[in-house]
This record gives structure tokens, sequence and C-alpha cells, in this order.
């Protein structure tokens, strides 16, 4: 199992498989309509179990963000210093990841991102952002 992301079960399996496509994957509700920013087998917002995979744009707005300088827990260690940041995808959904591809001064809230998309491991990505 790789150290940089969360363990994988079969209904998360779908997100890291389309990460490593270059494909950002979350749910639609068939009752509600609600999207989520990751596959899950119901949906947050009213519970129903009708819920199906979406591709979603990988266009997001910064919401907010940490600079972080010190973490101890690999595999963050190797990345210090790095933005933690939560971004608000145009589908409406907030994701948590970290940025890229950016100078830390010129990170803003409000910024336009899209997803940037690492391989880890065999057939399993990361989803990252950067400047759009
Ligand atoms: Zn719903």
């Amino acid at each position: 199992m790789s150290q940089n992301r969360p363990e994988i079960d079969t209904t998360t399996s779908a997100f890291w498989k389309a990460a490593a496509e270059g494909r950002l994957l979350g749910s639609r509700c068939a009752e509600c309509s609600a999207i989520a920013e990751y596959p899950r087998g119901f949906c947050p917002s009213c519970w129903s179990n009708r819920v199906e995979d979406v591709e979603l744009s990988g266009k997001a707005t910064l919401y907010t963000y940490s600079l972080v300088h010190m973490n101890p827990m690999p595999p963050f260690g190797d990345h210090v210093p790095y933005v933690a940041a939560v971004v608000e995808l145009e589908e409406g959904p907030r994701l948590m990841t970290r940025l890229i591809d950016i100078d830390p001064e010129s990170v803003a809230i409000g910024m336009r991102l899209s997803a940037r998309f690492e391989t880890v491991d065999e057939g399993e990505g990361l989803v990252l952002f950067g400047p759009a």
C-alpha cells in the first residue's frame, strides 16, 4: 500500500483509478441531483443509495489554504513547504488537496485552479491542484 493516499476500498477504488487516468471522479444522486466530490455508496445530502459515478471538470477556486512548513508524517515531510488547500469545485463540493506548480507567495483565496494528476502507484493517482 502506498503511503501517499488513504487505504483504498471497493467504494473508493474507482476514484484512484480515474485519477491515474487524469480524470476526477465524483458522484451524482439520482434522487436529489447533489454532486459529491468522490464516489461513495450513498448521497451525503439525502442519504439515498441511488448514486452514480460522474466525471467532474477539475475546475475549482481556492476556498482556503495553509502553508505547511513541518509535517513529520510520511510522505508529507518530503513535500514541505507545501500548500494544503480546500478547493471549491465548479460543481459545488469542496475537496481537501495540495497545491502544486505555484509559488506559495502567489497563492490567493478565490484564485482559479485546475486539477493536476500524479500517478503514485500502478493504476492509482492523486488529485492535486494548480493555477488554471
Ligand atoms: Zn441525494
